[in-house]
């Protein structure tokens, strides 16, 4: 083989490389985020700011530009916290924290060993005795739930109330599930600790708990969104969003890796800030690229950037969202697809053209990812996420070594091939 003619074939491979995706990248980007390092990507221990941190070093290896004089934009939260302790014994066996056993993002610190009281369908369906119950002091007892064979949805509405506003005025109380449990932080502090237990982790016939669980409820917490942007031809955007935040940690060695959520949106659009921050010619819009704080709170880092903009809003062509995106062999779902149809169309035309996914379904309008705002901001935007066997979700077990990425390449291919039609017109 000659020279030169090595040189070409060299020149295209490394054209090939550098432009197109980069899976070892966002493998690497993943695992890190979803590492003890970042702590679950929560707001104690400052979780928020390794996590910004950590981004923020990518977007400057990328040379990426700011919109201000910095890639982020503040914002205040409150937030409930449990970096401290987290011990539930009962009856003298230890459950083990994230395993046997949930607390709820509202629960309030409680240290003690109390009684254990059942309140069951025998008392929730009957209304004289389920009065009495009620009556009974619990401020020593801790009140056990278990809901199963209760039909009455109201009762249970009820029963949810009353526990919400702690009306037992109990320190603590046990709910018995039988479906999979998952942890959600809250903005709230409660008046007592929730303590979920799966079924086959206790006894209906518990006597006596010993709970030592603490919060950290901060309030006016300044956490941040990250923003970047490569500059294009027209004053016109394309936008990638993902929320790089997680739930967090439930005690002192308890953390949730959130791999696939959200740590994989974060590697796919970074992945995609390097292809279009490499291109040798400038796209026809700005390809903005923002990563939000606070989704798992309800939305709120990027309710802020649709009140608190850092450009025109109604310069954004089209917002693609991207939040659990780390399986595919069942394909995509793309919620917002029944709204724009010209825009669903164009998804599943190249699709079928090029055969990427297996399938890409529509969805209606849902308040379920930080597409939402946008959306209520007259943005066409697009919250798309993977659909495969990979089930892991607000546990501990949604780990990067477990993240598939099995069709990584081919939605990063579809969202290229995608945004350069929307580059187009
Ligand atoms: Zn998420």
């Amino acid at each position: 083989m000659n020279k030169k003619f090595f040189f070409l074939i060299f020149m295209f491979f490394f054209n090939f490389l550098s432009f197109s995706q980069d899976k070892k990248y966002a493998k690497k980007i993943i695992k890190k985020l979803s590492s003890k390092e970042f702590l679950g990507r929560g707001y104690s221990h400052n979780a928020d700011k390794i996590a910004s941190n950590f981004i923020k070093k990518e977007l400057e290896k990328i040379s990426l530009q700011k919109f201000d004089t910095s890639f982020f934009q503040n914002f205040d939260i409150s937030i409930n916290n449990f970096p401290g302790k987290m011990t539930v014994e009962i009856d003298d066996k230890k459950l083990i924290p994230a395993v046997n056993y949930l607390i709820d993002g509202i629960s309030k610190s409680c240290k003690g060993e109390f009684e254990i009281v059942l309140l069951n369908k025998l008392i929730l369906q009957n209304q004289k005795l389920f009065d009495e119950f009620k009556k009974k002091n619990f401020s020593e007892k801790v009140i056990l739930i278990d809901t199963v064979g209760v039909s009455n949805k109201e009762t249970l509405q009820i029963l949810e109330t009353l526990i919400y506003f702690n009306t037992f005025k109990t320190p603590a109380y046990i709910e018995v599930y039988d479906k999979d449990l998952i942890f959600s932080p809250s903005m709230k502090e409660g008046n007592s600790t929730i303590i979920k237990v799966k079924r086959e982790n206790i006894s209906l016939h518990s006597k006596k708990i010993l709970i030592d669980v603490e919060n950290q409820f901060l309030q006016e917490y300044e956490t941040r969104n990250i923003a970047a942007f490569v500059q294009g031809k027209t004053d016109k955007f394309l936008v990638f969003s993902a929320h790089y935040d997680h739930i967090g940690e439930m005690g002192e060695n308890v953390y949730f890796p959130g791999a696939n959520d959200n740590a994989s949106g974060v590697a796919m659009i970074l992945d995609i800030a390097k292809y279009f921050a490499n291109l040798k010619e400038k796209p026809n819009y700005s390809i903005v690229f923002l990563f939000f704080s606070a989704e798992e709170i309800g939305l709120i880092g990027s309710k802020y950037f649709c009140e608190n903009p850092l450009f025109e809003m109604r310069n954004i062509e089209c917002l693609i969202n991207l939040d659990m995106v780390g399986s595919g062999e069942k394909g995509i779902t793309i919620v917002n697809g029944k709204v724009f149809d010209e825009e669903f169309n164009k998804f599943t035309e190249i699709n079928g053209n090029k055969n990427y996914l297996k399938k890409i379904k529509a969805r209606d309008k849902a308040a379920n990812s930080d597409h939402y705002f946008f959306y209520k901001n007259n943005v066409k935007s697009f919250f798309i996420y993977t659909l495969g066997n990979y089930k892991e979700y607000h546990n501990i077990y949604d780990m990067s070594e477990e993240l598939p990425l099995n069709e990584y390449e081919n939605l990063f291919k579809l969202l290229i091939d995608y945004s350069n039609w929307e580059l187009k017109k």
